[in-house]
Order: C-alpha cells, then sequence, then structure tokens
C-alpha cells in the first residue's frame, strides 16, 4: 500500500488585536484567502487561545490591553511548546529601533501600521512557506529526532539503523511529530495530518483514533517511544531529550 502525501492543512492564524475594525479587516482578507482566523482582543485572550491550540502563525499586536504584544511575544518564545509559533508583529511606531526590539524578542517580521490587508497576506504566506520550507531541507527530504530516521522519499524508517515497519498511518504521524518536533498538536491537528481527512468525526472517535496510533508508534519506537508525550487534555508533541539531536 502506498502512502499518501501528507495533505496540506488548512493553515491556523491567531489575530491578537484589540481594534475592532482592523481585527475584523485582517480576519476578513486571511480568511478569504484560505487561512483559518481566530480573534483576540488581549494579551491574555491570545494567550488562552494559544494554550487552547497552537496556531501555525500569531498577527500581534504590540499594543495590546492589559498584557502587551511584546509581552505575550517573550511568554511565547519561553515556553518551549509555543516557541516554534512564527510570529508576524503590527506596530503602531514608526521608530526603526522598535523594529529591532521586536525582531530581537524572535518576531519572524513585522508590519508597521496602517498597513495594507494585501501586504499582511503577504507576509504571512510568506512566513508559512519558510516554515514549511525549513522542516524539509537539511539533507533533502529526511528527517532526523536522535536514533530515529524518516525518509519523506522513500516512506522508509528507522530506528539505530534497523528498518522500522510503520503503518502508512503511523509514518506520517511521527512525520507530523517530527516536523513540529517540540511543538504540542491537538489530536485533531495531527488528525488532519496524519489521516487526510477533515476531522469531521466525532470528538470521542478523534481522540480514540489518535490515542490508539500513537500507543502503536509508541511501542515500536521502543526507548525513544516516550518522547512522544501525552499533554493532557490537549494532544502530544515529540519532546527529544536534552544532548540528542
Ligand atoms: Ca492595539
Amino acid at each position: 500500500m502506498e502512502a499518501k502525501p501528507t495533505a496540506a492543512a488548512v493553515p491556523r492564524v491567531l489575530v491578537a488585536e484589540d481594534e475592532p475594525d482592523i481585527a475584523a479587516l485582517i480576519a476578513y482578507q486571511l480568511t478569504r484567502e484560505g487561512f483559518r482566523v481566530e480573534t483576540a482582543r488581549s494579551g491574555s485572550e491570545a494567550l488562552a487561545a494559544v494554550g487552547r491550540e497552537i496556531p501555525d502563525l500569531v498577527v500581534l499586536d504590540r499594543m495590546l490591553p492589559g498584557l502587551s504584544g511584546d509581552e505575550v511575544l517573550r511568554q511565547l518564545k519561553t515556553e518551549p511548546a509555543t516557541a516554534n509559533i512564527p510570529v508576524l508583529v503590527l506596530t503602531a511606531k514608526r521608530e526603526q529601533e522598535d523594529r529591532i526590539e521586536g525582531l530581537e524578542l524572535g518576531a519572524d517580521d513585522y508590519l508597521t501600521k496602517p498597513f495594507s490587508p494585501r501586504e499582511l497576506v503577504l507576509r504571512a504566506q510568506a512566513i508559512l512557506r519558510r516554515v514549511q520550507e525549513a522542516g524539509m531541507t537539511s539533507g533533502g527530504r529526511i528527517l532526523r529526532a536522535g536514533p530515529i530516521r524518516l525518509d519523506l522519499a522513500s516512506h522508509q524508517t528507522s530506528l539505530d539503523g534497523e528498518e522500522l515497519n510503520l503503518t502508512p498511518t503511523e509514518f506520517r504521524l511521527l512525520q507530523a511529530l517530527m516536523e513540529r518536533r517540540g511543538r504540542t498538536q491537538s489530536r485533531k491537528q495531527l488528525l488532519e495530518k496524519a489521516w487526510d481527512v477533515d476531522a469531521g468525526a466525532s470528538d470521542r472517535i478523534q481522540t480514540r483514533t489518535v490515542d490508539m496510533h500513537v500507543r502503536r508508534l509508541r511501542s515500536k519506537l521502543g526507548k525513544a517511544g516516550h518522547w512522544i508525550q501525552t499533554i493532557r487534555g490537549f494532544g502530544y508533541r515529540l519532546k527529544v531529550p536534552e544532548g540528542i539531536d
């Protein structure tokens, strides 16, 4: 049986912006371009939204009530589960220093207000493309995590150099976990990536399906199986211990 390539899931964007008109405009434009958009009106709302589901991109206004955008960015970058989420910062300030500060905090890009919605879409697409390409480079199409080696071209997996027999679903599941190493993914996200379905099944079936395959994958991976961590009430992530590449 041939393994199907991983389905390109609809990218999720979290827009953290307290000005309703700007938030609505950004959401409208991104939705029209095929993104799934969630909005947050304050820094704490943004962090809560990320806690529920890791987005593919955060569009983050610097000036947010309560917790500022900079503080949200700092917290995202400090937490291993969220450190790799790309962030596009919106700033009302024009000073060069602020731009540099934002980039130092770990923003992937910034836009100075006022900006055209079209420009924002282009930047968002460019960031996501870069992230995707980065996940596919490094030695062609081979993913590694310690003793685990995944060859995306030949669909072969090995553990400590020994060939590992994975089902196509297990392969895609492991690929999804390895491509977003260290990042927590919900069962729904994993289902979309590994099963090539739009997660229309009931939550109970989704949970059971993903959990069952994770269990099998863990047992096939032996010791490295423990690296697939259950994040309670959320999903899974591949956490490779420190000191192992
Ligand atoms: Ca604002």
